[in-house]
């Protein structure tokens, strides 16, 4: 399993799950759950090569307690808002991509809460 670069962050993150990703967004700008996710990979708790397909448009507006209170409460994503840091998300509300890909990781038992909480808050 190879490490993950820099690029890799937009490339196999930012790019195929976040409906909010433009070409050329700068490294700063990224949300919370992305760097979550990068960690997952570099430690070795996901690979790269197995990252799960893009969901669909349906999937894509589900919520996530678990992420919520994981990721959420503290995103540092603060750039025009994110409805996922209201205590209520409303219903038509859209993650950023690394909230979609770490639900879809937990959805399909690739990771735990548990293991989530622990990169994140050690
Ligand atoms: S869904 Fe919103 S609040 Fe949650 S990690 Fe992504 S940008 Fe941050």
């Amino acid at each position: 399993m190879r490490k993950p670069t820099k690029q890799d962050f937009s490339a196999f993150i930012c790019g195929p799950y976040c409906v909010f990703f433009k070409e050329g967004q700068k490294e700063d700008m990224a949300c919370g759950a992305a760097p979550a996710a990068m960690e997952l990979i570099r430690r070795g708790l996901v690979s790269i090569e197995d990252l799960p397909n893009p969901p669909d448009d349906q999937y894509l507006r589900r919520d996530n307690p678990h992420l919520r209170e994981i990721i959420c409460r503290t995103c540092p994503f603060v750039l025009d808002g994110c409805d996922f840091r209201l205590p209520e998300a409303p219903d038509d509300a859209v993650p950023c991509g690394g909230f979609v890909l770490l639900r879809l990781l937990l959805d399909t038992g690739v990771i735990e809460p548990g293991t989530l909480r622990a990169i994140v808050h050690g």
